[in-house]
């Protein structure tokens, strides 16, 4: 596999320099987020980059490996500093690529951008242009803080106003895999005559199931386009204590198909934060969800067994994969509470193409328990009153009351769901169900070894991040 790298030069026809407009000659362009196009702003004319050609779009075709010219390695002893002349007056006109891509020449105005790759991570295979304004940004961010004020932090509430949302390009990695997946296990289906035996006087009902036990195998070819994970190592971690990544997170996955080749007039006016990780680098974690993507695939053909599939053998055979890069537009609103010595930085996230919004809401700790222990008081009063087998749950409403209240507010557990949510494709699927044996007696009402629903890549805490970051890169692929 190593020796079979293709570099598919993603940046063809791009010219470092005067970025004119097509019709009057203008540099002055900027990107035009009512259309998602980029419009002069002298003639007002607009047009579009063209897309990146030569990358494989059959994802079923897919062999080997394929990278786009944007996603390799960052050299970090690359010279960032790239000076220009000026066409129109000879002036020369430095840019630091390691900060930005564009300049004004200041002699005459004209604006001079870098439109070719850079080995730094600044410049991507594509970009995807905003395509939500400012203002349509700023009321959804306002609507959503609006539905949770009640329970909001007091300096929150005060502080908070939609205008200062910033629009940021961020790096991802783009990933598209063909592959070939065997899986072996084991499948409970239940059968009628389970049974519950009702046992005397408050104690709990005690039941007895029985099931059907089959040994499975599924056989297929699974292609999965577009799989997208952040390529900067801030954002990565989804689980920081001091930032709700998970929220920037949550708004995948974006409409990448629509993506277009690189033009630093894209960005004019918005923030960017540039790629600072190796592709290779997140091939561990690639792998991981990739796997979850194939479990998850395979659930709607074990309706049959209700009660849980064990999988003893996943097999996951990689044929062709596609790696390219590109800078995904968010709108973004931050709010940092301190606490103490404490710092939490709150983002509340737009999806700058399908206006996805998710967010993170700091609460008024107080406010919140003197509610919970009103319900949780109500809840014992109920206990003692309504004659039920099993009042004692009643004592459980405060607690539960509390919970739901925070993560309604933090949305902690808000994340992408690439398993369920990726564009994935299904062939020449071979399904072999044999029966093994009737099973009676089982104490559980779901199969307790069940991993048919596990997800292994999701949870990137800082010690797996650390770990990420330890990995030695197997394939240099600056030397190919
Ligand atoms: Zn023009
Ligand atoms: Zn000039």
């Amino acid at each position: 596999m190593q020796d079979n790298i293709k570099i598919v030069k993603t940046d063809i026809n791009s010219k470092n320099g005067q970025d004119k407009c097509p019709k009057c000659g203008s540099t002055d362009i900027s990107l035009n987020p009512n259309t998602g196009k980029l419009r002069c702003n002298f003639c007002r004319y607009e047009f579009v980059e063209e897309k990146v050609t030569g990358l494989e779009e059959d994802i079923s075709k897919l062999e080997g490996k394929v990278i786009g010219s944007g996603s390799k390695n960052i050299n970090s002893n690359n010279d960032n500093v790239i000076t220009l002349k000026c066409e129109s007056c000879g002036a020369e006109v430095v840019i630091d690529t390691s900060s930005k891509t564009q300049s004004r020449c200041h002699w005459c105005r004209n604006i001079l951008s870098i439109n070719k790759q850079v080995p730094n991570g600044i410049i991507p295979d594509m970009v995807l242009p905003f395509k939500i304004t400012k203002e349509e940004a700023e009321k959804q961010i306002n609507d959503f803080v609006k539905k949770k004020t009640f329970f909001a932090n007091k300096n929150f509430k005060k502080e908070f106003t939609n205008k200062n949302i910033i629009g940021v390009y961020f790096p991802y990695v783009i990933i598209d895999i063909n592959s070939h997946c065997n899986f072996k296990g084991l499948g409970e289906h239940s059968t009628d005559d389970t049974y519950i035996e009702r046992l005397p006087i408050n104690s709990p009902t005690k039941g007895y199931y029985s099931a059907d036990l089959y040994e499975i195998t599924r056989d297929f070819d699974l292609t999965i386009e577009g799989l997208t994970v952040e390529a900067n190592s801030d954002k990565l971690n989804n689980f920081s204590k001091e930032k709700t990544n998970n929220i920037i997170n949550s708004i995948m996955p974006f409409d990448i198909e629509n993506c277009v080749k690189y033009n630093s007039n894209y960005l004019k006016g918005f923030n960017s934060q540039k790629r600072d990780i190796n592709i290779y680098d997140l091939k561990n974690i690639v792998k991981m969800q990739t796997k979850d993507i194939a479990r998850f695939s395979l659930n709607k053909t074990l309706d049959f067994y209700d009660r849980g599939v064990y999988w003893q053998q996943e097999i996951l055979d990689i044929k062709g994969e596609q790696w390219k890069t590109a800078y995904l537009p968010v709108w973004l609103y931050s709010y940092q509470q301190v606490k103490g010595n404490k710092k939490i930085l709150h983002y509340v996230a737009v999806n700058a193409r399908t206006k996805e919004i998710m967010g993170s809401i700091p609460i008024n700790f107080p406010k919140l328990l003197i509610v919970s222990s009103i319900i949780e008081i109500i809840g014992f009063f109920m206990m003692l009153y309504i004659d039920f087998d099993y009042s004692f749950i009643f004592l459980s409403l405060g607690i539960i009351y509390f919970l739901v209240m925070f993560l309604r507010y933090r949305n902690l557990n808000a994340r992408y769901e690439y398993e369920k949510e990726s564009k994935i494709k299904i062939s020449n699927l071979k399904s072999i169900d044999n029966y093994v044996r009737h099973e009676v007696d089982l104490k559980d009402s779901k199969m307790t070894s069940a991993n048919n629903q596990d997800i292994a890549g999701k949870v990137l805490d800082n010690q797996e991040l650390n770990k990420l970051f330890e990995i030695k890169t197997d394939v240099d692929i600056e030397k190919k």
